[in-house]
């Protein structure tokens, strides 16, 4: 007979879902009351309060999508865009690739603008692009792309977006909670986020915010959204503000105990406190990384704190690696995605789980399992390394 389930207890530096934080898997097992609940309602209205902490706004519309990332990127683009319009999307990895599938099946073109994968989008790219297509309606772009790494200067691409007329989308996936993200102070127009990175909490939720400029277009839209569940127009019945708060789904209340417990302590932490703490733990494991003898992909200056890309050494096993390291240190690191496959680990040091126990732990399984399967590193320097850097 089938039992109950109960998975093991794992460190997870991978891209995501990352360590939980133990204070939300309890907030997750309260009882479970009515999505129209005063008192659920009440929770709702803290939550957008907390969300616009975090996201830096004071845009109304602001909430999490009752579904995970891939919810709030398709939330923005098939409000935002309508059949025939222009879109130009700017990709330095995976996640700008779905984007791009994002605006066709809208029935939009996509003008793609792209840049090396493990590099930062390039601001002259855009505005070039942005000059040639003088008819483009959105521009949409990944800030924190966890498939290399990269972090792009969001302000300064909205800026130039702006300059040409254009409304913005901005994939904040990895990086809300862990890397600057200003919404208003960058003038971003719709931005997504995830649960399961930088904000310790489980996956299944999506972060979003509209800008008032963004409201007016999924307002005055010619046509109709062609997603019943997404159409903000029929979300703000429940979560937009003055809202009756009437029945549009059934919200997953539990999950979002979760999140708010989650929001708590990023307001509690402070967010430039958190900000800070990737950074320093980042810098740590780079130390140890480093004098282990493996190489970023990314150059410094346009490098995540909470995503580290190192390529593989040459010869090396890369799933006889990763599978030891969760077999004996329950740990799991993550693969390398689309053309990346097979060339580099991502390590992240996310939310929770970027904090100094992981990246010493992380540190020496490696040197351990690297030294055992007889690969070119410098084994034995690794752990020091970070602690030196600690110390500093
Ligand atoms: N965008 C980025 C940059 C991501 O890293 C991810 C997930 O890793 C997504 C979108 C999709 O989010 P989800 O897997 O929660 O649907």
């Amino acid at each position: 007979m089938t039992t109950s389930f109960h998975p093991p207890q794992r460190t997870l530096m991978g891209p995501g879902p990352s360590d939980v934080h133990p204070r939300i898997l309890e907030a997750m097992c309260r009882p479970t009351i009515g999505h129209l609940d005063p008192i659920f309602v009440g929770m709702m209205d803290e939550m957008k309060e907390l969300l616009q902490h975090a996201f830096r706004t004071e845009n109304q519309m602001t909430m999490p999508v009752s579904a995970p990332g891939s919810a709030g990127m398709e939330s923005c683009f098939v409000n935002l865009v309508e059949p025939g319009d222009k879109v130009i999307v700017c990709q330095n990895g995976v996640f700008g690739g779905r984007m791009k599938e994002n605006v066709e099946r809208c029935s939009g073109t996509a003008v793609m603008v792209e840049d090396e994968w493990g590099r930062a989008v390039d601001p002259q790219k855009l505005e070039d692009a942005l000059k040639a297509n003088p008819d483009a309606k959105l521009v949409a772009f990944v800030h924190a792309e966890t498939s290399t790494g990269a972090r792009s200067d969001a302000k300064v691409l909205v800026e130039l977006a702006h300059k040409h007329g254009c409304l913005t989308i901005v994939d904040a996936v990895t990086s809300l909670g862990g890397s600057e993200i200003q919404v208003d102070g960058w003038n971003i127009d719709a931005i997504y986020s995830g649960t399961q990175k930088c904000l310790s909490c489980t996956p299944g939720l999506s972060p979003v915010s509209f800008s008032d400029a963004a409201l007016e277009k999924v307002k005055n839209r010619n046509s109709k959204v062609q997603s019943w569940f997404l159409d903000l127009n029929l979300v703000m019945g429940y979560w937009g503000s003055g809202a009756k708060r009437a029945y549009h789904h059934t919200a997953p209340i539990n999950a979002l105990y979760g999140l708010h417990e989650a929001l708590v302590m990023l307001q509690d932490e402070g967010l430039e406190n958190a900000w800070a703490r990737h950074d320093y733990h980042h810098k740590a494991l780079k130390a140890g990384l480093e004098a282990l003898g493996l190489n970023f992909i990314v150059p410094e200056s346009e490098r995540l704190p909470q995503l580290n890309a190192v390529t593989i050494p040459e010869g090396v096993d890369d799933a006889a690696v990763r599978s030891a390291l969760l077999n004996d240190y329950n740990l799991e690191i993550g693969a390398g995605l689309g053309v990346m496959a097979g060339k580099v680990w991502r390590i992240g040091l996310m939310g929770h789980a970027c904090r100094k126990e992981n990246v010493l732990k992380c540190l020496s399984a490696l040197d351990d399992v690297l030294g055992r399967m007889g690969a070119p590193v410098n084994n034995g320097v690794a752990v020091a390394a970070a602690q030196r850097t600690y110390s500093e």
